[in-house]
């Protein structure tokens, strides 16, 4: 864990040095947005009702058992990328590192991904970070992106669609905390709207179009 590593030098015997694949200046960097994570991040979503688990599981992520690289051939315009849901491979791309991002975009890309790290969808990690990181390096989600929201999230009746933290109103563009009632072992739990996030409802609310695709 920690900050992934190549090896420089050596021969096919061995030998060589394990180099950091992130130069010193993104390691700072880095190391600074999960300060900001522990002194702002993390309090924002435990001051949220309802996201104790969500805060529980941020306060539970660092440099000893998250993977952090720095670029990859998947970046392609992204900020960040984390290997899957759940996952604890975090990468981030040019976009979020010095000198092309400020310590705003290193920030708010360690606090999306790390909802990522945390099972959220984008749905969870976009409303979290418009949220949480308002005037700090966030900025509104595109209209392709928020196409992506509708195929990833689940069909929660009501003109509702839930992610895995948060609930979303298409037609609105409201972002809810993802309230949970009652389910047992042969029935789903109901789920409804809890405390209302503080997003761009302009920007979350679904365009038509897309070309009918799944994407
Ligand atoms: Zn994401």
């Amino acid at each position: 864990m920690s900050f992934e590593t190549h090896t420089e030098g050596g021969s096919w015997t061995g030998g060589g040095t394990e180099v950091p694949n992130c130069s010193s200046a993104e390691i700072d960097a880095i190391r600074a947005a999960l300060r900001f994570l522990v002194d702002s991040g993390q309090p924002c979503v435990a001051g949220v009702a309802g996201l104790g688990a969500l805060a529980t599981c941020l306060a539970g992520k660092n440099e000893r058992n998250i993977n952090l690289d720095c670029r990859s051939s998947d970046c392609n315009g992204a900020f960040g990328i984390t290997n899957h849901r759940g996952g604890s491979d975090v990468t981030f791309c040019d976009p979020a590192l010095p000198p092309n991002g400020i310590q705003a975009d290193t920030d708010v890309t360690l606090f999306h991904e790390f909802i990522h790290t945390c099972d959220g969808m984008e749905l969870d990690a976009w409303a979290m970070e418009n949220h949480c990181y308002a005037g700090h390096g966030t900025f509104d989600p595109g209209v392709e992106t928020v196409r992506g929201f509708e195929s990833e999230t689940d069909d929660a009746g009501n003109n509702l669609r839930a992610g895995r933290w948060v609930v979303w109103e298409p037609d609105t563009g409201r972002v809810f905390v993802k309230v949970e009632t009652g389910g047992s072992w042969n029935s789903s739990p109901t789920i409804s709207r809890g405390v209302e996030l503080n997003v761009n409802n302009a920007a979350y609310i679904l365009q038509p179009g897309g070309g009918g695709g799944w994407i």
